[in-house]
């Protein structure tokens, strides 16, 4: 079906990003509740325009089980909507309530998120020829039926083309060493987001993005390039470190794609269901039922500045 702005009235807040905020909406006709992205106009026409091509070829990627869904995008004052399926957290959110609760996140979960996100890529790279451009932790949404899903596909492509506009909004690298320091021009390829893959399980798994301790992002950005690549601590299994090792070659013609990651062996207890770690169980544990999220919202980011 087809979506007009007006046939959407505003629920409630789910979050906010570099380019605009996330709200939950009715769609009034159906009775189905989105997520609408709002991307505020200062984003230039011309990128607004590649941007909703993009999208529409993502809309045929309905069948792909590793994506969050999406409806449709349209302008409204000048802004524009995109409107895709409602989550009930996403992984930024979920680790850090989970190391604030003292909770360790099992290698299962690790390796199901890894699992998702390589075969969530892979479909991607390989049914339209699109990378993400963007993984990291609040691209990777989950809900307490206790699915994984990646969000945002391709969607920063068109707005964070610069490691300065990247820098300027204070995120945190997840940016491959060949995208800081290639040249501008420079075809980098899918190992960028194996990259950012490695990057986002550390931080998942250690509760602390590797790269958290400098100064100035300008440092960060050095440190990418000029550093050996981050590693997990003690604590870990041979195969899980194994996996981040092979994300994280500095060297991308070293660097696997994802053919060679779905056979990387950490991946495989993934596949296989172990009937009383079921990972919905894991997530309802951790209160990610709707109302809990947009509630213990405010409270979390007081707390979350403070750590
Ligand atoms: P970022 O990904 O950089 O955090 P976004 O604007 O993409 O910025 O999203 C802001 C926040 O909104 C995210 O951190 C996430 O918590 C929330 N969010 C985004 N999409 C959804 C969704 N489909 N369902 C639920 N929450 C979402
Ligand atoms: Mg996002």
């Amino acid at each position: 079906f087809e979506i007009k702005a007006t046939e959407l009235k505003k629920v409630g807040d789910l979050g906010r990003g570099a380019y605009g905020v996330v709200e939950s909406m009715i769609h009034q006709p159906t009775g189905t509740i989105m997520a609408v992205k709002r991307i505020e106009s200062s984003v230039n026409d011309e990128s607004q325009k590649r941007m909703l091509v993009e999208l529409h070829a993502c809309m045929k990627s309905d069948c792909c089980p590793q994506m969050v869904r999406f409806y449709g995008a349209m302008y409204r004052e000048g802004d524009v909507w995109l409107c895709m399926e409602v989550m009930d957290i996403s992984l930024d959110k979920f680790y850090r309530r989970a190391f604030f609760h003292k909770i360790k996140i099992p290698e299962y979960f690790l390796a199901k998120l890894g699992l998702t996100v390589v075969e969530g890529l892979n479909f991607m790279k390989e049914q339209m020829n699109l990378m993400h451009r963007d993984v990291k932790p609040s691209n990777i949404l989950l809900n307490s039926g206790g699915q994984l899903k990646i969000c945002d596909f391709g969607i920063s492509g068109h707005l964070t083309n610069s490691v300065a506009k990247t820098v300027g909004a204070g995120c945190k690298p997840y940016m491959p060493p060949e995208r800081i320091d290639g040249d501008s021009k420079m075809a980098y390829d899918v190992r960028a987001d194996v990259w950012s893959l490695g990057i986002t399980m550390i931080e998942v798994a250690t509760g602390t993005h590797p790269y958290a301790k400098w100064k100035t992002p300008f440092d960060q950005l050095k440190q990418v390039v000029g550093s050996p690549s981050p590693r997990l601590p003690d604590g870990f299994s041979e195969q899980f470190n194994h996996f981040v090792n092979r994300c994280l070659e500095k060297d991308y013609n070293r660097r696997p794609k994802y053919p060679e990651l779905l056979a990387n062996p950490f991946l495989e207890q993934a596949r296989h269901r172990v009937p009383d770690f079921s990972m919905s169980g894991y997530v309802r544990s951790c209160k990610c039922s709707r109302w809990a999220v947009s509630l213990s919202h405010a409270f979390e980011n007081a707390q979350l500045e403070k750590l």
